[in-house]
This record gives structure tokens, C-alpha cells and sequence, in this order.
């Protein structure tokens, strides 16, 4: 079990990772999503015990990582961004210095390391030297790195970037086959990639957490619910103000240099608009040039997801203030309510007494 703590790390006064907290189960297979610069690789980096945040606190298995290094850091594999370091070593010479490295009992390593190269099918090139090796298998090697000694935690960041799709595929493979017996946190800047391995996805943008959520629900978010864009010809600006049958919301994307513009219509649950938009447009004399389903980039859903995420946390903002404004009315109201009684008493008694004197 993984728990992060409240984690950030400074780098002068930017925050490259912001107070993030999150847990992750034994056996769980963990995406960590985020656009380039997010801070996925400094928080690996923290996780395995790479580099120290600056505050919160990472604990493994039990061990906090910085308290106690050695015993966190033998329940997880890293493989870092890019390529092994080591290319004038052969593939076995690198990976025994890996279980060297990692502690792992002299008796057991040569055994260990057999394991790790059958493992991510290296037996083969075990004699050849790293830098001889294409991209995919030095990936590989990466990976029989971060998984000798046999590891519950495996955490590879961006284990796929720039490979081609034979050996993405190859990897992925391989990925899914670890993920039976590990538990898994894999980043990466592609959802479609993620969404195919994770049950879970982590996305962090700026440092933050936006979203914790399934990959399905998550794609159901990103693919804005069947939206199309549109261009057209709307000479008498009528689009503001139309009604699209089964339409949710039109938005205005931008204008065109030649007067056509391009909207995006997002209509009601899982209705096809594209019907409705032809006639209800028709029947307004606005000429439609292009009609098609939207390609939502990965940095426009997490746009998406930072903006809604934002937009609750200010309508929460608003409520509390809300709600403290009334309960401040209302203690002022009691304390009214209380001078009122109060006054009524003092005036109860006083016609008493006028009461009295006159029947005296
Ligand atoms: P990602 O892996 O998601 O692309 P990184 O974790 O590598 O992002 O980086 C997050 C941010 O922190 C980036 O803006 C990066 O420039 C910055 N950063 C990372 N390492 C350092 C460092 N050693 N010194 C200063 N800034 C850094
Ligand atoms: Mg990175």
C-alpha cells in the first residue's frame, strides 16, 4: 500500500508538485495522467525515494521513504524516464548490477536476474551491449532493471514514449502481464494509452490533482457527450439565440476570416443531434459548410476537467460564504427577536403598574 501525504515539492518558489495526496491499494494498476510539465516524473521521483519533497510525507508498505529508504525503497521497481544510463554494459551485466544495487542476496541473483530477463523476453540479446540495442529493447532492459528482486511496486514513467507501434504493443503486453502480480502506477501523457492498461487514473495538471476517477468514466467526460462542431454561414447572427431540438448547450469556438464561424453543439444524453441540427438550421436560412464530430485533444479534456474542477471548488466558496452569511443573520435576527421579548416585558410591566395605579 502507497500513501502520499500531502506532498509538495518547491523549486524556489515554483511548485512543480502542490500538495497532492492520494492512496493506492496492493494489486491496484494506477495511471498517473498529466500534459508534459504536470509533474508526473517529479512525483515518481518522490515516490521512489529519488528526490525528497520539500514537505508531506510518501509511505510504503508501511516504511516512510524518507525515514526508513532502504526497507521503502526494496518493495518497488523504478524505471525512470528515457533509457538506462549504462550503455557500455551488456544486458546482463546491467541488470545483475541493478539486483546489486537493490540488495538482493548473493546467492539469489544470478537466479533473480535469469527471471527478470526471461520475464521481459531478453534472453535472447542477454550478451549484447545496451547501446547496440534498439529503442524497444532498451526499454525492456529499463524494465527487467526495475523488476529484478521481484518488487510488489512497480513504477515506470512514460514506459511507452518513443517507441514504434509494434513495440508499444510489445510493451503494453508486457505491462498487463505484470500487472497480475504487482501493483502498478504507470504514467503517461495519452489517455487513449492509460485508459487500455489502468483501473485507475490519477490526472495532475500544474502540480494538482484534478481528477481521481475509472478510465470509463473518465472518457465519458473527455468525449463531451457526443458533441459536433459545426461551420456555417450565419449572416444575420441567429446562432446565439437558436433552439436546436435536443440541444444542450451551443458554444461559439471562433470566427472564421472568410464570416463563417464554428460553434459545438453538445446535446442531451446520448441523442444524435446531427438530424436536428440540418433542419433546425435550414429553417433559419443559416448555411452549414462542415459538420463533424469534434477530435477533443487530451489538453482541452483536462481544460475541461480543470475548469469544472475549478467552477465547483468556487461554487463551494460561494455556498460556505452563503451559509455563514445566513447564520449570521440569523443569530442576528435571535438577538432582535430576544431585545424585542425583552422590551414587550419591560412594556407589560409598566402597563402593569399604570393598570394598577389606576385601580387604586
Ligand atoms: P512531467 O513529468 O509531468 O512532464 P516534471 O515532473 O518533469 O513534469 O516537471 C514538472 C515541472 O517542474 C516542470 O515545469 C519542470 O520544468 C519543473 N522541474 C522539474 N525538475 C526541475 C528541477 N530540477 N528544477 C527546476 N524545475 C524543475
Ligand atoms: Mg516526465
Amino acid at each position: 500500500m502507497i500513501t502520499v501525504k500531502n506532498v509538495t515539492k518547491k523549486y524556489g518558489k515554483f511548485k512543480a508538485v502542490d500538495n497532492i495526496s492520494f492512496e493506492i491499494n496492493d494489486g491496484e494498476i494506477i495511471g498517473l495522467l498529466g500534459p508534459n510539465g504536470a509533474g508526473k516524473s517529479t512525483t515518481m521521483n518522490i515516490l521512489t525515494g529519488f528526490i525528497e519533497p520539500t514537505e508531506g510525507d510518501v509511505i510504503i508498505n508501511g516504511y516512510n521513504i524518507s525515514k526508513k529508504p532502504r526497507k521503502a525503497k526494496k518493495c518497488i521497481g523504478y524505471m525512470p524516464e528515457g533509457v538506462p544510463l549504462y550503455k557500455d554494459m551488456t544486458v546482463k551485466e546491467f541488470i545483475t548490477y541493478m539486483a546489486e544495487l537493490k540488495g538482493v542476496k548473493k546467492d539469489k541473483i544470478k537466479e533473480s536476474v535469469e527471471q527478470a530477463m526471461t520475464d521481459t523476453w531478453l534472453q535472447n540479446v542477454k550478451k549484447v551491449l545496451i547501446r547496440n540495442l534498439s529503442k524497444g529493447y532498451k526499454q525492456r532492459v529499463s524494465m527487467a532493471g526495475a523488476l529484478v528482486g521481484n518488487p510488489e511496486i512497480l513504477i515506470m514513467d512514460e514506459p511507452t514514449v518513443g517507441l514504434d507501434p509494434k513495440q508499444i504493443i510489445e510493451i503494453r503486453n508486457l505491462i498487463k502481464k505484470l500487472g497480475k502480480d504487482h501493483t502498478l502506477i504507470i504514467s503517461s501523457h495519452i489517455l487513449s494509452e492509460i485508459s487500455q492498461i489502468c483501473e485507475k487514473v490519477i490526472i495532475i495538471n500544474k502540480g494538482q490533482i484534478v481528477a481521481i476517477d475509472s478510465p470509463e468514466h473518465l472518457e465519458d467526460t473527455v468525449n463531451v457527450e457526443n458533441a459536433i462542431n459545426i461551420i456555417i454561414e450565419d449572416k444575420e447572427n441567429k446562432m446565439p439565440n437558436l433552439k436546436i431540438n435536443g440541444a444542450k448547450r451551443i458554444e461559439l469556438i471562433k470566427e472564421n476570416d472568410d464570416n463563417t464561424k464554428e460553434y459545438r453543439i453538445i446535446p442531451e444524453k446520448d441523442y444524435d443531434i446531427r438530424k436536428t441540427i440540418f433542419s433546425d438550421l435550414a429553417k433559419e436560412n443559416i448555411t452549414i459548410f462542415e459538420l463533424k464530430k469534434p477530435e477533443i485533444t487530451l489538453e482541452e479534456a483536462f481544460m475541461d476537467l480543470i475548469k469544472k474542477n475549478e467552477k465547483e471548488k468556487e461554487e463551494q466558496a460561494k455556498q460556505e460564504e452563503e451559509e455563514k452569511k445566513q447564520k449570521e443573520e440569523q443569530k442576528k435576527q435571535e438577538k432582535i427577536d430576544k431585545k424585542e421579548k425583552k422590551q414587550e416585558k419591560k412594556n407589560k410591566k409598566k402597563e402593569d403598574k399604570i393598570k394598577k395605579g389606576g385601580k387604586k
